[in-house]
């Protein structure tokens, strides 16, 4: 079962082109990883794939479970099951980390006709959660991330995730700052979450988040499209030769 079929998507932001007619597609099961030196355009890609509305597509199309992800606004596209970390890190000080993650679970239930859970039965839902974070409950009842840590923010990303089970979960890490400790979180979460229904889209610069990972398929990004795909040989390969090796065996080839 195909989850996210893209093909040839091309995206401008403030006028420049930075997807260049980029093509990718995710079955149900799979961890693909997409690594690619800065400014390839991985950002991009999840920022279109959320929605984000400073993103203009000008070409190509998506299709996420046989819906036209382009058409959805971004809180459809949550609800219809993608889930982009990076849309949570806000800080909304007054709404406390536990109410906002039920308002999420309940919006995503209703959404699929579900009775909406109450307080009791989400708690108990949410202890289960915890566990797979191991995470301190006392983080419930604070702000929506505010004043947490680095790997707070991404253990509380992770724990979102974990209540919504989304059939695409598209992690970016953007932040090159990542320590060990908060890579390990992503990563088991990733890990624990993955499933036969389910797929993960984990972008990365760096190799080292796939020592905790091990993804099916492993994609390179250059200027804006996937130049190159393979196993996680690649992405040790890529660790020890560097982009320039994938551009000059490229060139060789054309
Ligand atoms: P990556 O995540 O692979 O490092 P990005 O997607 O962040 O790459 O950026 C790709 C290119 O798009 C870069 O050249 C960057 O400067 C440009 N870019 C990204 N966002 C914007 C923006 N909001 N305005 C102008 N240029 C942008
Ligand atoms: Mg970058
Ligand atoms: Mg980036």
């Amino acid at each position: 079962e195909v989850i996210l079929s893209v093909r040839d998507l091309r995206a401008e932001v403030d006028g420049n082109e930075i997807l260049k007619g980029l093509s990718l597609e995710i079955k149900a099961g799979e961890i693909h990883a997409i690594m690619g030196p800065n400014g390839s355009g991985k950002s991009t890609l999840s920022k279109v794939l959320a929605g984000h509305p400073a993103y203009v597509v000008t070409g190509g199309e998506v299709v996420f479970k046989g819906q036209n992800l382009l058409d959805l606004e971004p809180e459809q596209r949550s609800l219809a099951g993608i889930f982009l970390a990076f849309q949570y890190p806000l800080e909304i000080p007054g709404v406390s980390n536990l109410d906002f993650l039920r308002v999420s679970y309940n919006a995503r239930r209703k959404h699929e006709g579900l009775e909406e859970l109450d307080a009791f039965d989400f708690d108990e839902l949410i202890q289960e959660k915890l566990e797979i974070v191991k995470m301190n409950p006392a983080f419930l009842n604070r702000s929506l991330n505010e004043g947490f840590s680095g790997g707070e923010k991404k253990r509380n990303e992770i724990l979102q995730m974990a209540l919504l089970e989304p059939s695409l979960a598209i992690l970016d890490e953007t932040d090159s700052g990542l320590d060990i400790d908060a890579l390990k979180i992503v990563a088991n979460g990733v890990n624990q979450l993955a499933s036969a229904d389910n797929a993960m889209l984990v972008i990365t610069h760096y190799q080292r988040l796939l020592n905790y990972i091990v993804p099916d398929i492993v994609h390179v990004m250059e200027a804006g499209r996937i130049v190159t795909s393979g196993t996680k040989e690649l992405a040790e390969e890529l660790e020890n030769r560097g982009y320039d090796w994938v551009k000059e065996e490229l060139t060789a080839k054309a």
